[in-house]
């Protein structure tokens, strides 16, 4: 939030209180019919009276509007370098397109002759994401990434069985995401972390000595948690197979290889896409993601049904046969809105295209890395694509933590990258910029950052009351997601949501 918007809110110190009564935003001429009540009428399916709704006129409820959005942060207004989330700006075209009628007011259960296009558009989908990883095929089902590796890990566990091979355990590179361990422990399987080495990668003899029968996979992230490259992905894929395992990617970090690498070359043979992240569909707030499933050809009968497919006549179906196929796993066939995106934005960047927006992504992360170098410690010196992971090492010595610079970015009107992950860095900085900002945003954030190193030396204590901008500073983070206040309510005390900070580690 900027000092103009704050210095706004000091005049007007009620946040929704607003109107007063007699007050509308509508002149209507006197009315030719009987006037009545309409709280009469609606009275029958009320549970209370309808009392004390806010009386406005037009200017007050659009200023109100614009003003609650204005409180919000979003890749529309700002650098958003989360990292390991892409938090990349989402073309407007894109949402044309999704919002075209013959897509969003489609039907889902129409027949599959009525639906061509929407068949055609997913078949096309199906084809381009098999196509970027290097995979035989691809299914589009899986609500999000977490949903997507939970689809991999069942399609692994039939593959298994289907060879009448017991294999109960997962390996987990400790730089996988968080959400690895926890889609393996739901899947059953028991997991077991594989260290990684000194230089942030996974190192094939650390793995030799956990492979054996029982083990199912391995999930891999690449490139891992900290924007490092698993530089011996082959040889692990290699290991494993040879052990009678199979190999699990993590593709929420496609961004870093688009035109350039294919895992499926590298020898994974189940990885989940993030539509939401790579593929410029909207994330954030709950809204729907997708997570797509591509296969190397041993794992695609076991792909979830139904299978879009094109017919010999050129036309395209649902294909429900599959025996071995792992079942349906989403409601309808997937997040289409999120389809539609994707397509969109694939058939706007063509393969060069992409291929510019893995070198991009990658340029803008080291420019980072090389401006912040000197302000930050970092941890692990080897080279990274997309994101880089900082510590607060340096600033720990005057006492400032991770949790201080985040909160003192938001007083520079910036969002915070993300905090206190990977585990395997204490105090963690993770950066993840994206390839959708200009130079001019990158300096500016670095500028942000090194002014918080500074300050770190010449005022610890700014940054420990920091952020002063907005409305709640440092809310009591478990609370918040135990016991969410998501609903206003007249005269309610902003300063009950307050509370002191929770760090994750
Ligand atoms: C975001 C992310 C996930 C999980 O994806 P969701 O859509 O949030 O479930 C998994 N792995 C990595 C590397 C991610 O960045």
């Amino acid at each position: 939030m900027t000092g103009a918007m704050r210095g706004l809110l000091e005049e007007e110190p009620l946040l929704f209180e607003r109107g007063s009564p007699g007050r509308a935003g509508a002149s209507l001429p006197a009315a030719a019919v009987p006037e009545y009540d309409p709280a009469d009428e609606l009275g029958r399916f009320l549970r209370g009276g309808v009392e004390g709704l806010p009386e406005l006129s037009e200017p007050e409820v659009m200023r109100h509007y614009v003003r609650l959005s204005q409180w919000n942060y979003g890749v529309d207004t700002g650098i958003y370098p989360l990292g390991s989330c892409t938090m990349k700006y989402n073309p407007k075209v894109n949402e044309a397109a999704a919002r075209l009628s013959g897509f969003a007011r489609l039907h889902p259960y129409l027949p599959a002759d009525l639906a061509q296009g929407a068949l055609r558009l997913m078949f096309e989908l199906q084809e381009m994401l098999s196509e970027i990883g290097g995979f035989a095929a691809t299914t589009l089902q899986p609500a999000a990434g977490a949903h997507g590796e939970l689809t991999g890990l069942m399609i692994i566990r039939a593959y298994h069985d289907s060879r009448g091979d017991r294999r109960p355990k997962m390996l987990v590179a400790q730089t996988a995401h968080g959400t690895n361990p926890a889609s393996s422990a739901l899947s059953g399987f028991t997991v077991v972390p594989i260290p990684i080495g000194p230089e942030g990668y996974l190192r094939p003899d650390d793995l030799k000595r956990h492979l054996g029968p029982d083990v199912a996979a391995l999930m891999m992230t690449n490139p891992n948690t900290l924007g490092i490259f698993e530089r011996h992905v082959g040889e692990i894929a290699g290991l494993l197979h040879e052990a009678g395992a199979l190999l699990y990617g993590d593709g929420a970090n496609m961004n870093a290889l688009l035109g350039r690498a294919r895992p499926g070359e590298m020898g994974i043979d189940v990885m989940q896409y993030n539509l939401h992240k790579t593929f410029t569909t909207p994330h954030g707030g709950g809204g729907p993601g997708s997570g797509p499933v591509a296969v190397a050809e041993k794992l695609q009968p076991f792909l979830p049904k139904p299978v879009v497919v094109k017919k010999a006549d050129g036309t395209f179906a649902l294909d429900f046969s599959g025996e071995k196929s792992i079942g349906k796993l989403r409601t309808f066939w997937g997040n289409f809105g999120m389809f539609v995106r994707a397509w969109t934005y694939l058939r706007e960047l063509g393969a060069e295209g992409l291929r510019e927006v893995s070198g991009l992504a990658v340029l803008n992360a080291n420019y980072l890395r090389a401006l912040l170098e000197g302000s930050y410690h970092l941890p692990f010196p080897t080279p990274v694509l997309h994101e880089v992971v900082f510590s607060d090492k340096e600033q720990k010595k005057t006492g400032v933590t991770t949790m201080d610079i985040a909160k003192g970015l938001i007083d520079h009107g910036l969002h915070p990258p993300t905090v206190y992950f990977p585990l395997v860095v204490q105090g963690a900085l993770m950066i993840e910029p994206t390839e959708t900002e200009s130079k001019e945003s990158l300096d500016g954030f670095a500028r942000a950052m090194k002014d918080l190193a500074q300050q770190a030396h010449t005022n610890p204590q700014a940054l420990h009351d920091a952020p002063a901008m907005p409305h709640v500073s440092r809310l009591d983070e478990t609370r918040a997601a135990r016991f969410p206040v998501l609903r206003w309510t007249p005269g309610m005390d902003l300063d009950r949501l307050q509370g002191s900070e929770t760090p994750a580690k």
